[in-house]
């Protein structure tokens, strides 16, 4: 950094340091509309039937991680921002990428439940009730990045069969336009300021063994290997916009 930038840096933080660190760290786009509403937080209706996603997620599965977990993601959130009147108008995508800002107490509660409510509200839609074939369009602009499509899903698959315990294997646009293949453990995120890599997710695949845990037990590749003929490219691709 030359004398005159540092000097300006300098300028900025000390004259304008809350706008300047608001656009350090938020380094994502998200869509207009926040994905999860707002405070409280309800828990929403899946858009097709518990069993629309057999065989790749059998019914008992998507009930219990529906109606148990995500249901106590959204419980445990409103919660923790009860205690935290002027957190609860931020859009739950802005709280999650400034996670910093939030008091101790509640932050850990924020991260896990903030963090699960947005993932799985994410993971609904990215499930696909028939079976879809990425269009051309999307895997010319993966192969961009990955090669080809071939290589981006052996890639993805790999990550998110060698995390290790709980957590999540994402897609990211990052804000310079690039694809990146990132994992975060538990209920973490790219909008986090945990994340290896951060940015806007296009898309989110839920490693937890309560996703998987009923029907594949400790097979994790093999509950992979079906969920991709199971996951919603169409909705991918509008995330691409
Ligand atoms: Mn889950």
């Amino acid at each position: 950094m030359d004398r005159r930038s540092f000097l300006m840096t300098f300028a900025a933080l000390a004259l304008g340091g809350v706008s300047w660190a608001r656009r350090r760290t938020k380094p994502y786009v998200w869509m207009e509309a926040s994905l999860t509403g707002s405070y409280p937080y309800t828990l929403p209706d899946l858009p097709y039937p518990y069993e629309a996603i057999e065989p790749a997620i059998d019914t008992q599965t998507m009930k219990v991680h529906h109606q148990g977990h995500h249901a106590t993601y959204v419980n445990n959130l409103n919660k923790a921002l009860e205690e935290l009147p002027s957190f609860q108008t931020q859009p739950l995508e802005d709280l999650l990428s400034n996670l910093e800002k939030v008091p101790m107490p509640q932050r850990t509660a924020i991260r896990n439940n903030g963090g699960g409510h947005w993932n799985h509200t994410f993971w609904w839609k990215l499930l696909a009730p028939k079976p879809q074939e990425p269009s051309v369009s999307l895997q010319k602009r993966i192969a961009l990045e990955f090669e080809s499509w071939t290589s981006f899903r052996a890639q993805l698959l790999e990550a998110a069969v060698k995390h290790f315990g709980s957590g999540w294997a994402w897609v990211v646009l990052t804000p310079a336009g690039k694809l990146r293949i990132v994992t975060t453990p538990n209920q973490d995120n790219p909008l986090m300021p945990y994340s290896d890599v951060r940015g806007k997710p296009i898309l989110g695949i839920d490693v937890w063994e309560h996703a998987y845990y009923l029907k594949y037990q400790n097979r994790r590749s093999e509950y992979l290997a079906n969920l991709w003929q199971r996951l919603n490219w169409e909705y991918v691709e509008t995330l691409l916009g």
